[in-house]
């Protein structure tokens, strides 16, 4: 039940856009924004390389495949360098005629065709020679009728075309110019926009990691490691997503529409209305899908985390599985997990089996208009060829954003969620440390009335009051959960009692600087934890400093040198890799060895609740009076046989102290400690030891 809460935590979504977040995510962003500026200046020029392609084409088209000259007949030259062909007859270059003349000149139907103009010199005035019957000579040269160039052969054509080919040569090795400049300026793009996504992340998850180190437990307790795992990665790299694929091209997208919409204008304000119309139906289908489609593939995700977590669980618990004969109700159980897993894929292929083809049907039919209504416009002189092939290339930029346009919105919306957890995260308060400096520490303890409980009022620790002074040797006893181990907590600041103080040196430690106090202790705690590296490195953890054979000796004083030795690898065994083949007597041991190294003045002691061998208890009781002597200690211990050395003993019941005094005034007393000994004892013979 919590686990599947938690999947939902995840999937919450907030929304797109909330000015609060987004200004403090921005916050990240800023030590960049030198690269973002940048960034938009290349989106700037991809923007201007992207538009300029079709309005080549179109020149290819225009100005250099059809003929440049028209006929037109009027009573005055249309423009000064109009050539007078006959009576009431002027040759132009479509081009030199401005726009407006041009279309009032087409409308009234005065426009007679297009003629190409050869110079009176050159190849093409030797092909023109030849053709007398298609060729008009007059004194600025050789004149042919648009439909005549049919009659000469290929290549004729060409050479009367020569200057054309030359143009469009230039044209194309311009267009492969710019290609190379998109290119560059893409890559130029792409790569900034990721380095400083990459950055961002880089701090974010410092940030996060630091505020980690620095939360109390009490916090720390309640939350489940693989949340705060996804804070630190799932989350911050959702927030990597907006920078590197929202930001800047949600900007470039906006000016390729801005120009492609002014071009169109200017190319045929009709057709671009026409064309305008089927954007709101495309943009409103591309979110309707789009988000059918997110819904089906977070709910393959959810299913798919309940899978994974199944199987986790299974096989870590496979012995226990068939220790009691769970295979097949384990089985079923997986069963329909998978079957739910695979549903939810198929929803989520059906979404978007339909969704791409619903859009290019929908592109297929703007084109179909295009071409219908826009070659009528050729076809009828109201529009160019070269004008109609922009137009279809245009129409792809305009709603290539369109339809990307609910992908980005779901980057931004899952970015704000999921920075929406991480600074509620990185604004958990930290553990509350006091200022007050311990210069050196004598090891002495008190509790003074400490009430304390984990939750609310669920009172762990009642009233509990102690005195230890430096150089004492405590031992600390009681039942299962009485709250022995709480007390070590407490001791170390990892939790604030509700009430009373707790005295270190006579000083309050809520006024200590934790660090500081902490660092003077040493732990040997319940669950010894080895940190990934060799046996080494997990030694020297507390002083950095030591020299291997400093190690050496805090291993041999703690009696881990035999067992050490054994390992394939000596001191350089990486305890991660066999950190599941250590024993919890190994690795006790070897917390021990590591307090050695630290040569604390006060030292705690969580005895492992597991059962070691006499003969690994034996060294443990060696390693600890020798560890021991001269210091202040408190140990908790779970096999009464250790703690025969100790100077005194507090019995712990239910979070109160019951019994306090030595060993044998303890025995003689025949209270909970003299029960607790008698359940050790009695069945096995003390000859025997406490455990085998
Ligand atoms: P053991 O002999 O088994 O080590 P203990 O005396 O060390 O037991 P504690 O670990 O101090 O017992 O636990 C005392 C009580 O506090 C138990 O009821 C336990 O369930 C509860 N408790 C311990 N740690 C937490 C925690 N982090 N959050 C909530 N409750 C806790
Ligand atoms: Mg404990």
């Amino acid at each position: 039940m919590q686990s599947q809460q938690d999947y939902l935590e995840e999937e919450r979504l907030g929304k797109a856009l909330d000015v609060r977040l987004l200004r403090r995510l921005l916050g990240y962003a800023r030590p960049y924004w030198r690269l973002f500026l940048v960034a938009s200046l290349l989106a700037g020029g991809i923007t201007l390389v992207e538009l300029s392609l079709p309005y080549i084409t179109k020149t290819a088209i225009d100005s250099v495949l059809t003929p440049p000259w028209i006929a037109i007949r009027a009573e005055s030259p249309p423009i000064p360098e109009a050539i007078k062909l006959d009576e009431g007859r002027f040759l132009v270059r479509a081009q030199a005629l401005p726009r407006s003349v041009r279309e009032s000149l087409e409308e009234g139907g005065k426009v007679e065709g297009r003629y190409l103009l050869i110079p009176p010199e050159g190849p093409g005035a030797e092909v023109a020679a030849r053709h007398p019957d298609l060729f008009r000579r007059i004194p600025e040269g050789y004149l042919v009728a648009e439909p005549d160039l049919e009659k000469l052969s290929a290549g004729e054509r060409l050479t009367l075309r020569a200057p054309a080919v030359r143009t469009l040569l230039y044209l194309v090795l311009g267009l492969l110019a710019l290609l190379l400049v998109r290119f560059l300026f893409s890559y130029g793009q792409v790569y900034l926009l990721q380095y400083a996504g990459q950055r961002i992340m880089f701090d974010m998850r410092r940030a996060i990691f630091r505020h980690l180190l620095r939360l109390p437990m009490g916090f720390l307790d309640r939350q489940p490691v693989g949340r705060l795992v996804t804070r630190a990665t799932n989350d911050v790299a959702a927030i990597n997503e907006m920078y590197t694929q929202v930001v800047v091209y949600l900007l470039q997208d906006a000016l390729k529409m801005a120009g492609v919409l002014a071009i169109m204008f200017r190319l045929n304000t009709r057709l671009t209305l026409l064309i305008l119309a089927f954007g709101p139906p495309l943009l409103a289908l591309t979110f309707w899908f789009r988000r059918r489609a997110r819904d089906a593939y977070r709910e393959a995700r959810r299913k798919l985390a309940r899978l994974n977590a199944y199987l986790s669980e299974s096989i870590s618990g496979m012995p226990i599985i068939q220790l009691f004969r769970q295979e097949l109700r384990s089985n079923r159980a997986f069963q329909k997990i998978n079957q739910g897993y695979y549903q939810a894929q198929m929803r989520s292929v059906i979404v978007y089996g339909i969704f791409g083809p619903t859009i290019s049907v929908m592109q297929t039919l703007v084109l179909a208009l295009l071409i219908w209504y826009g070659g009528r416009g050729v076809l009828s002189g109201v529009f160019t060829l070269g004008a109609l092939v922009a137009f279809t290339g245009y129409v792809s930029m305009l709603f290539q954003p369109l339809s990307d346009l609910s992908d980005k919105y779901n980057i931004l919306q899952s970015a704000m969620a999921a920075s929406e957890r991480i600074f509620k995260l990185l604004d958990e308060k930290e553990e509350p440390t006091g200022s007050r400096p311990l210069p050196t520490l004598r090891g002495e303890i008190e509790f003074k009335d400490v009430w304390f409980a984990y939750h609310d009022e669920d009172w762990v620790l009642k009233g509990i009051s102690f005195h230890i002074a430096p150089g004492e040797r405590v031992a600390l006893v009681g039942p299962t959960g009485s709250g022995k181990s709480t007390i070590v907590n407490l001791l170390f600041g990892f939790y604030r009692p509700q009430r009373g103080k707790i005295l270190v040196d006579g000083h309050d430690i809520s006024e200590l600087d934790l660090a500081q106090l902490r660092r003077k202790l040493a732990v040997v705690p319940q669950d010894a934890f080895l940190f990934s590296g060799n046996v080494e490195e997990n030694i020297r953890l507390w002083e950095e400093k030591l020299s291997p054979d400093g190690v050496r000796r805090a291993a041999e004083a703690a009696g881990v040198h035999g067992m050490v030795k054994r390992l394939p690898e000596g001191y350089s065994t990486d305890v991660r890799e066999r950190g599941g083949r250590l024993s919890i007597g190994e690795r006790q041991l070897l917390s021990i060895a590591r307090a050695v190294a630290a040569d604390p003045k006060l030292i705690v002691l969580d005895e492992a609740t597991a059962n070691v061998d006499s003969h690994t208890e034996a060294q443990v009781q060696e390693a600890l009076e020798r560890l021991t002597a001269g210091r202040t200690v408190l140990a908790i211990a779970h096999r009464l046989s250790t703690i025969r050395n100790v100077d005194r003993v507090l019995v712990l019941s239910e979070g109160r102290l019951v019994e306090e005094g030595t060993v044998e005034e303890l025995l003689e007393k025949k209270g909970l400690f003299w029960a607790l000994w008698q359940l050790q004892f009695a069945s096995v013979s003390p000859a025997e030891g406490a455990d085998s």
